[in-house]
């Protein structure tokens, strides 16, 4: 909680997340259908009326797993085993990831990399009986999974990997290294990537989920200061075995699901960084309306006002664009278009990637400058954006990566012309 309140205690009741709800509200639930706006309305309940009041600041977000995954909020791309949690698809899990990052974005980052880059290729892939119980240990939120596919040497370049698997009798045998494993140190399941033959990644490349269980499994914890609520880590295995039931691709069909995992992955991300952009932009546009300096609201300066306004036309713009792609993944791709419509929509979510955590590192870094002191404290959440945006740009895939698909998405659009 916070250390110490040296903030105007008359502008305090404006800062809750009640409030920063109903600004955020103001702006994007006129672009949503009536079954969105209830989407919304119910999650943000449940957040200031169940999450919050259980959120302990100075302890990691996993404690609130099984709070988020008892109302299926662990994630809503996938329908969940249980019923009752609908609506379900991409636009609805970037309005969760979304609306949670303005609350608590260390959660939402941690929750994003359980349930959708670990809990989506076991909805995808239900090749056993244990892979669906593993899918819905992740979902209630009672145990945490991660994805590990970046290795010291192998970021970009995730293709190229130099972890290996070896086939055995009944199973398949991990070697390797992998860094930045996204709640890694707390992970139960850890979605696994490992290749035959490092010279033929693309033919040999596994997928396979690895358990806490396993023998010959570490895990370490690596220092990020910019979310020290969330565990990021360094993943070793050493003949670690894995049993077949715990395949989910085999030489080969690891790098489709590879590559068809990485778009939704994107998606979801951008949801968050929008989400963190919200919370800065929020906290400065009341913040600076409330706090006088020269007798006056500094907002009314044109130095802060005109450029919380312009902030505000970006974001609204980025915005709308990714809630569009987002819809157009659902449409377009689910429901089984054409393979060259499935690489537009590749770019399009590159696109949006790029444009939101770029974004929302600007806004926090300009709204933490707007409003002065205060936002450097812990007595907001504005220093926590700002850290917390320079995490949501290389996850996913670092800036230059979002740019080399779109400038192959360019490429390819013209080549077309030649056809
Ligand atoms: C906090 C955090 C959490 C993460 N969580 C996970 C996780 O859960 N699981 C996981 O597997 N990974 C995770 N990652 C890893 C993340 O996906 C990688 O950091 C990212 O892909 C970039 O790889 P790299 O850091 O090795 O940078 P490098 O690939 O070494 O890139 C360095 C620089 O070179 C640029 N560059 C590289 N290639 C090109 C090119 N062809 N053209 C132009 N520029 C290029 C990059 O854009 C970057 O600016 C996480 C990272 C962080 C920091």
């Amino acid at each position: 909680m916070v250390q110490l309140s040296i903030i105007d205690e008359k502008i305090v009741p404006f800062l809750t997340t009640e409030n920063l709800y109903k600004v955020f509200n103001q702006y994007v639930m006129p672009f949503l259908t009536k079954e969105e706006q209830a989407f919304v309305t119910d999650l943000e309940d449940f957040i200031i009326n169940e999450l919050e009041p259980k959120t302990d600041w100075g302890n990691d977000v996993y404690e609130l797993f099984p709070i988020l995954g008892k109302k299926g909020y662990i994630q809503r791309k996938n329908p969940d085993f249980r019923e009752e949690f609908t609506p379900t698809g991409m636009k609805y899990e970037v309005l969760l990831a979304m609306v949670l990052s303005i609350a608590d974005p260390e959660l939402d980052l941690a929750r994003l990399a359980s349930g959708i880059l670990c809990g989506n290729p076991m909805y995808e892939h239900p090749v056993s009986d244990r892979m669906v119980k593993a899918k819905e240990d992740i979902y209630t939120g009672r145990k945490v999974g991660c994805i590990c596919i970046t290795e010291p040497n192998r970021g970009s370049d995730a293709v190229n990997m130099t972890s290996t698997v070896r086939k055995t009798e009944g199973g398949i045998v991990f070697n390797g290294e992998k860094v930045y494993t996204t709640n890694g140190p707390r992970a139960d399941y850890f979605m696994s990537y490992a290749v035959e033959d490092v010279e033929n990644p693309r033919q040999s490349m596994y997928q396979a989920l690895v358990e806490k269980t396993m023998d010959g499994l570490e895990t370490n914890r690596l220092k990020i200061t910019s979310v020290p609520r969330v565990h990021i880590g360094q993943t070793l295995w050493r003949d670690v075995f894995i049993p077949e039931e715990n395949i989910t691709g085999h030489a080969g069909k690891g790098y489709e699901i590879l590559f068809e995992g990485l778009v939704p992955e994107r998606i979801s991300i951008f949801g968050s960084s929008l989400g963190i952009g919200w919370l800065a932009l929020i906290n400065a546009m009341i913040y600076t309306n409330k706090r006088k300096q020269f007798g006056k609201p500094v907002f009314r300066y044109q130095g802060v006002g005109f450029n919380l306004a312009n902030l505000l036309v970006e974001l609204e713009a980025v915005t709308q664009l990714s809630l569009k792609i987002a819809d157009t993944y659902e449409q377009e791709v689910k429901q089984g278009h054409p393979a060259h419509l499935k690489k537009f929509n590749a770019t399009l979510s590159s696109m949006a990637k790029y444009q939101a955590a770029k974004l929302s590192h600007e806004i926090a870094y300009e709204c933490q400058n707007m409003m002065g002191g205060i936002a450097l404290t812990d007595n907001t959440k504005v220093d926590m954006a700002v850290e917390i945006s320079k995490v949501e740009e290389v996850i996913g895939g670092a800036r230059n990566i979002q740019l080399l698909l779109v400038q192959r998405g360019i490429r390819n659009a013209v080549r077309a012309l030649d056809e």
